[in-house]
């Protein structure tokens, strides 16, 4: 599908898109840059990429599919340093977990001839770096595209098909849905699992041994979501602040709501609420979303799960 693809960046994301490509030919030569020696180096031993660069615009000039595949917070530096190495024709697409300020930090940088696409693999891992990638993490996941207005039709369909050959599902929307969208399924929760493990971790020292020791109750799930990445996350709620801040005020109501009821005893209140979320949980095994298996289909904590 693609001659040369340029993947910025070769951390879980990058380095799954390298397998799925492979897994399905789709692209003739696959060409990277990461920013360490050490992450460029695992690359091409893995035979994630057939060419390491030490910078992004050398990686990006000749290419015809150009994937940011870095933090989002530092996409609009490297929008700006590959510009002016892109071929005319080549599509510039990401895999950011916020798409407003994707569209807002890379758009402006891309030259005309140049076809711009944004994205979202709404498929993760908590692991991050060239060796936690595999080919499988995008089956019967969704990708959100984010064209902004004008973009070649044609581009987009170019796109969307080589998500379906990676196998995924393709959904397209605006920035602005996307990021409301995503604050809810995804930001928030992550704010919450950072939060309550830190809340734990804070309680001091011989609580935190009970923690660790009674951590099989729901926590021990919440432990998995806040060990993902730093610096990813920073980037996601430096840059999707809006709606995360508009999804949190919804939170801390409906929370002030279970408070009042655990208060002054309603259980009827509570027993009605638990069992509407009971439901989504059964709609989001119905969607193939998640396996209803009691262990969330890990395997004993070995196969990763799959979140965004
Ligand atoms: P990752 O495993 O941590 O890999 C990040 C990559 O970006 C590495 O190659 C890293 O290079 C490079 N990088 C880090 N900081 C950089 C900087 N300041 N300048 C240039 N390159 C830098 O991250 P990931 O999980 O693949 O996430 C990548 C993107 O995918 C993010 O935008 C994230 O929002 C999005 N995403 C993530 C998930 C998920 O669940 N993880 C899901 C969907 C989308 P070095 O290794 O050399 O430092």
């Amino acid at each position: 599908m693609f001659q040369r693809v340029a993947l910025i960046g070769i951390g879980l994301i990058g380095s799954s898109i390298s397998h799925a490509m492979r897994r399905r030919g789709l692209a003739r030569e696959i060409v990277g840059y990461a920013r360490t020696p050490a992450t460029r180096a695992t690359a091409v031993r893995l035979g994630l990429i057939s060419q390491a660069f030490e910078s992004a615009a050398d990686a990006a000039a000749g290419a015809d599919l150009i994937i940011l595949c870095s933090p989002v917070g530092v996409y609009g530096a490297i929008a700006q340093e590959i510009a002016p190495r892109l071929a005319r024709g080549a599509i510039v697409t990401d895999v950011g977990s916020v798409k407003g300020a994707v569209v807002r930090d890379v758009g402006p940088h891309i030259p005309d001839g140049v076809h711009f696409v944004p994205g979202h693999p709404i498929a993760g891992t908590e692991y991050s770096g060239p060796e936690s990638g595999f080919a499988t993490l995008f089956d019967n996941r969704w990708c959100i595209l984010t064209p902004p207005d004008g973009t070649d039709a044609a581009a987009t369909g170019r796109l969307r098909a080589l998500w379906e050959a990676m196998g995924s599902n393709v959904e397209i929307m605006t920035p602005e849905h996307h990021d409301m969208v995503l604050a809810i399924t995804s930001h928030v929760p992550h704010l919450i699992a950072f939060n309550i493990v830190n809340t734990a971790a804070h309680l001091g020292r011989v609580t935190d041994s009970e923690v660790i020791k009674f951590s099989a109750g729901g926590f021990r799930d919440f432990t998995r979501i806040a060990s993902s990445d730093p610096t990813m996350w920073r980037d996601v709620f430096l840059n999707n602040r809006e709606a995360v801040i508009e999804m949190l005020g919804r939170f801390a109501e409906d929370l002030s709501h279970l408070q009042r009821a655990i208060r002054y005893g309603d259980g009827d209140t509570l027993f009605r609420l638990f069992t509407e979320a009971r439901e989504v949980r059964k709609g989001v095994i119905q969607a193939g979303q998640d396996t209803a298996a009691p262990d969330f289909g890990r395997g004993g904590g070995m196969t990763p799960a799959s979140k965004a």
